[in-house]
């Protein structure tokens, strides 16, 4: 059967984030010749409609109510729901981020919905999707299927390939105007702990240190190569525990997870907590001079060294090879 599938899209500082260009490229696999419609909250643009009509959206309702302009658990709940019920789609997809991890198991409850969380996967089988996920931090997956009423998923960034379709194509735009009464917070001051630099739960490449890095000043030859990248900064929670970078950089159990192509883990154990944070990624190189630290068991490329001798020498490497 076709499907009409709806995608709630995420602006960070006026820019679509990239898992809903994803969530689109899912959709794109499921709804046959049914439908793809997508919504922004608190903002229209030419440039974003062009954005999402490029990958695969026919239909673009733009909420831009001033109470959405920043998230809001009340605003956006209310939005949401009645944007599904206008829609009436058959799937709803929406990033598994910060916002998607609130925002989604609230909206499943009040509409009855099943949700399947933080999706890698889909594939159609007959008239079912098969959504897979991650379990046993990352040990494991699983593959499950919604049987009744519409399917519901968020998805993790980084694992859904993306597609785009023609540039010429260009979606319906739909301004749709929605009640949103008490919302019981107000925000303040938005606080970022990583200023500038590469989101680090969308960041393809990720240079992560360890307590093995020694101090804050030690993660500067992380940055320079990270910067030589284009990539982010992490962190084990060894490194946030001694106080060598912010909390808003651990990855792992207690931390982000994440999957991108490249994580140069440096001056890291391996505990298991923390590669349930990171051993999804694609490419995993990994600096330690202890040869039989455990991330070696996870690494694709292992480098027993110095990290402070290895790390100048990639970076100079780096510098001269043209990155695409
Ligand atoms: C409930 C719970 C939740 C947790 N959640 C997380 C989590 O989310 N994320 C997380 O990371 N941890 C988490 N931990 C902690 C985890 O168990 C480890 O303690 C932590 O990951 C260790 O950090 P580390 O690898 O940086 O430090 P260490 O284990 O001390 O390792 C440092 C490494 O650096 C190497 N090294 C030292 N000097 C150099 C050098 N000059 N060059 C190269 N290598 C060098 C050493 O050989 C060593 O392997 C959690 C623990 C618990 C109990």
């Amino acid at each position: 059967m076709d499907k009409k599938v709806l995608v709630l899209t995420e602006i960070r500082d006026g820019n679509l984030r990239n898992v809903s260009l994803e969530a689109l490229s899912a959709a794109k696999r499921v709804a046959g010749n049914g439908e793809i419609v997508a919504a922004v909250f608190g903002i229209s643009g030419d440039e974003v409609v062009a954005t999402l009509s490029r990958h695969g959206a026919q239909k673009v309702y733009i909420v831009a109510n001033e109470k959405l302009q920043q998230y809001t658990t009340d605003g956006y709940f209310q939005a949401f729901c009645q944007v599904i019920k206008e829609v009436n789609p058959d799937v709803i997809f929406l990033g598994h981020t910060a916002v998607g991890k609130d925002l989604a198991p609230r909206v499943a409850a009040r509409l009855g919905l099943g949700l399947i969380s933080d999706i890698t996967d889909l594939s159609l089988e007959g008239e079912d999707i098969i959504f897979t996920r991650p379990i046993y931090a990352g040990k494991a997956f699983q593959k499950k299927k919604i049987v009744d009423g519409k399917m519901f998923a968020t998805i993790r960034p980084n694992n859904i390939a993306l597609e785009e379709t023609s540039a010429s194509s260009t979606a319906e735009v739909i301004s749709f105007s929605v009640e949103i009464t008490d919302i019981r917070t107000t925000i303040k001051e938005v606080v970022r702990k990583t200023s500038g630099g590469v989101d680090l739960s969308e960041a393809k490449i990720i240079v992560s240190g360890g307590r093995g890095v020694k101090s804050a000043e030690g993660f500067t030859i992380l940055k320079e190569l990270a910067d030589v990248l284009g990539g982010a900064i992490g962190a084990s929670r060894g490194a946030c525990d001694a106080g060598y970078c912010d909390y808003s950089m651990q990855i792992g159990q207690t931390g982000k997870v994440v999957t991108p192509d490249l994580y140069i883990a440096c001056g890291i154990s391996g505990a298991i907590q923390h590669l349930a944070g990171m051993s999804n990624s694609k490419i995993i190189v990994a600096i330690n001079k202890d040869p039989e630290a455990s991330i070696f068991n996870v690494a694709d490329y292992g480098i027993v060294g110095d990290l402070f001798e290895v790390l100048p020498k990639l970076t100079e490497k780096f510098k001269n090879l043209v990155i695409t």
